[in-house]
């Protein structure tokens, strides 16, 4: 008989149960053990949902991240909240946002605020994790009580609990030393710590665990390659069976390491790692367990049951009971449920399956294998149904739009003339003076501006209501900009809910649903529209709003639009085309929107790719190949203008350094990103690299209520100087004001327009 098991499930519930507890709870309105009970609720009735495979996982539940869940058990807690009142889950909310919640006024000055623990993304995923903390004295301490508490309700709900943990040398592989000490030198100071876990799960009769390696995917140095054959030994001799899980990717040159491992059985992720599959099924010893990550954990697509079925029944026939399956990693980044979207189209509808639809999927494939595909005849019939419906809809396959594609050539991405020439252009007609003002597109999301999208939803509102209601708001915001003497003015993205979702809605070939929540780091979600079908524009999306806008001022009026890379990486995408091509497709159609918007006499146009850094692929030999495509998608939406027209382009990171050449390749005319957070050490990458065209080096922390004063941005706007001539810098702040108010707004863009004056008197 074939073993089914699940890698995690998504913790935020299927109606963000945890999320809105959690919040509750961080303003004081709900107490400690209500919190404690959502979380024990939110387990009992996700381990019911799993309750039909042979292993459920348990420790996959977490009030903010996992990782930091693991520190916590490993006792590796920062030395700053080390000591504070309360239980460990308000030092665990500490650590994550840097304070606890609970009488946070009371414990203002002893424990009310500390550092929040740094957060970054999950291997390439859009999850965020809290970096544990290391340095060369860093000690280890085993804290079992979460996994015993846990055990213990999966025990009396009578589930086959299997223990998930991060595995000690990708726990290493994530954490950062700020001491810049080896981290692997603190190797056998943790794995005598794992060691005593893995006992005591032994004394609690479990007999697998699950020990999470993803770090076997991406490229290891030796010293590292060293570092699981170090621990895997020291961890043989446990009375637990260990079952390795690698996901994301393909293990490639480590997969003979991880084969090796003296471990009991080692998960692959089939859906990225499909031809790694039979090679491990040959190297593994005859007694370890193969575990296949079947079903792709990471989309919202149906599995093609049947074809998977192709590959699955050979290798049933011949590993037996040695074969596993499971989901690819996971489950928490899929959203919970696709029953409770009733306004999804029903068609697409019928091509989807979410965390539940997932499991179903794996115990038909169970049921395949072991009692032969007769036995789920009618699910397979229906998958295969709905596999071909989404195959052959017209709705997915637009020919004109592959037709659309298949006719790009390298024109589409050439402006007419080098950034010289066009710069002589643009500034004879921009007329702009030097260190030019400018901000990044969205002025404060208003409680008005609430108020009425809501009833605008509702149809409290109608059309002409809301396009008032959002005309006064852009008016506002050219008339507050023109007081302020900004020099480049922006129409405020009042109109926008979301800089993806506000294009996916105007787009042919996206879908949206109205639950499907995945976790991005806390309490904090994102419901990713879906990329389905060939990508059209039927109509100009942002015309009206940008003319509106210039109408309402002489200044020059940046058109504002979202990149293709940014849309691909922030939404569901197909899994029947490579990601090039939607991309390729998404690029197409805001070409379209860029030469509309150039027709109707905008004269500067911005196209922010603030997600592009995170598409990078988790192996550094992937890079180019996707910085190729993704750098061309940008070029064909941009140039295909004149070159009077000036191109702008925004990314909200810092790190660039390894990718600055792509970057100049983009060819914007300028480019803003963020940089003053870091006191203009980002720009360090100007040393190397003389960057050609414009660039705004961002002067105003947006994420910080403060407000800069006029110095301060004088004086980052010289440090900039120093790497970058002064007639190419723009002074602009980080990102988008969206998240601000107004009375925090004005008077930090009034100290900015002032240094630029500052700035230009001593030029
Ligand atoms: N134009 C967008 C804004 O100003 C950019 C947001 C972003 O880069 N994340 O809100
Ligand atoms: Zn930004």
């Amino acid at each position: 008989m074939i073993t089914t098991h699940n890698l995690g499930f998504p913790r935020i519930g299927a109606q963000r149960e945890l999320k809105f507890a959690l919040e509750s709870y961080w303003k004081n309105q709900s107490s400690r053990d209500e919190l404690k009970t959502v979380g024990t609720q939110l387990r009992a009735r996700h381990w019911q949902d799993q309750a039909r495979l042979d292993f459920v996982p348990v420790g996959d539940f977490a009030f903010y991240d996992q990782v930091l869940d693991m520190s916590f058990t490993l006792g590796n807690l920062p030395e700053r909240v080390r000591g504070f009142h309360g239980d460990s889950l308000d030092n665990y909310f500490r650590v994550a946002r840097g304070r606890s919640a609970q009488n946070a006024e009371q414990h203002a000055a002893c424990c009310g605020g500390v550092a929040a623990g740094e957060m970054t993304k999950w291997f390439d995923t859009n999850y965020h994790y809290i970096v544990p903390e290391l340095d060369a004295a860093t000690q280890f301490t085993l804290d079992t009580s979460r996994l015993v508490e846990q055990l213990g309700e999966a025990r009396r709900l009578g589930v086959n609990a299997k223990p998930v943990l991060i595995g000690p040398v990708t726990y290493l592989w994530l954490g950062k030393t700020k001491d810049d000490s080896d981290k692997l030198a603190l190797l056998p100071r943790l794995l005598p710590v794992y060691a005593a876990l893995l006992d005591h799960f032994a004394a609690l009769g479990i007999e697998w665990v699950q020990i999470d390696e993803p770090a076997l995917v991406t490229e290891l140095d030796a010293k590292w390659r060293d570092a699981f054959v170090t621990a895997y030994d020291a961890l043989s001799a446990r009375r637990v069976r260990l079952l390795l899980a690698t996901y994301f990717g393909q293990l490639r040159e480590n997969l003979d390491l991880a084969c090796k491992l003296p471990v009991d059985g080692l998960h692959i992720d089939a859906i990225n790692a499909r031809e790694e599959v039979s090679k491990a099924a040959c190297v593994l010893p005859d007694s370890a367990v193969l575990s296949v990550g079947a079903i792709n954990g990471r989309n919202i697509w149906k599995t093609d049951l049947n074809a998977t079925l192709e590959w699955l029944e050979p290798l049933h026939a011949s590993l037996g009971n040695r074969l596993w399956i499971a989901p690819s990693c996971s489950l928490l980044h899929t959203p919970v449920d696709l029953t409770s979207e009733e306004k999804l189209d029903a068609e697409i509808r019928s091509w989807l399956a979410f965390a539940l639809q997932k499991l179903d999927e794996l115990s038909v494939l169970a049921s395949a294998l072991n009692h032969g595909r007769a036995s789920v005849a009618d699910a397979l019939a229906a998958n295969a149904a709905a596999i071909e419906s989404r195959r052959t809809s017209t709705r997915v396959h637009n020919p004109a739009v592959k037709a659309a594609i298949a006719k790009i050539d390298a024109t589409f991405g050439r402006r007419a003339s080098a950034y010289a020439q066009r710069a002589q252009k643009q500034a004879a007609i921009l007329d702009l003076p030097a260190y030019p003002t400018t901000t990044i597109g969205s002025f404060p999301q208003t409680s008005e501006i609430r108020h009425a999208r809501s009833q605008f939803r509702s149809g409290a509102l109608d059309m002409a209501g809301y396009r008032i209601a959002m005309e006064r708001e852009i008016t506002r915001a050219v008339k507050e900009q023109e007081a302020l003497g900004l020099d480049v003015l922006v129409h405020g993205e009042a109109e926008r809910n979301d800089m993806v979702e506000y294009f996916g809605e105007q787009l042919d070939g996206y879908a949206f649903s109205q639950f499907g929540w995945v976790q991005s780091y806390g309490s904090r979600c994102v419901k990713p529209p879906i990329l389905f079908g060939d990508i059209s524009r039927p109509k100009a999306m942002t015309v009206e709003w940008i003319k509106y806008a210039q109408a309402q001022t002489n200044k020059p009026m940046k058109g504002m639009l979202t990149g293709p890379v940014t849309i691909l990486n922030w939404s569901f995408v197909r899994d029947d085309q490579p990601r090039s091509v939607s991309c390729h497709q998404l690029a197409l159609a805001i070409r379209e929107e860029v030469l509309d918007l150039e027709k109707a006499g905008v004269r500067v146009i911005q196209i922010d790719e603030a997600a592009l850094r995170e598409g990078l692929p988790l192996r550094r030999s992937q890079w180019g190949e996707y910085l190729r495509w993704a750098v061309e998608s940008f070029r064909i939406t941009a140039n295909g203008v004149r070159d009077e027209t000036q191109i702008h382009t925004h990314m909200c990171y810092s790190e660039f350094n390894d990718i600055i050449a792509s970057i100049a390749d983009m060819d914007a005319d300028v480019i803003t990103i963020e940089t003053s957070r870091s006191d203009m050490e980002l720009l360090d990458a100007f040393d190397e690299f003389s960057y050609p065209n414009q660039i705004g080096p961002g002067v105003y922390d947006i994420h910080s209520p403060n407000i800069p004063s006029q110095e301060h941005i004088v004086g980052l706007m010289k440090k900039a100087a120093e790497r970058i001539p002064a007639e190419r810098l723009w002074v602009n702040p980080d990102c988008g004001l969206k998240t601000r108010q107004w009375d925090e707004v004005i008077p930090a863009l009034k100290n900015m327009v002032a240094a630029a004056h500052t700035l230009r008197q001593s030029a």
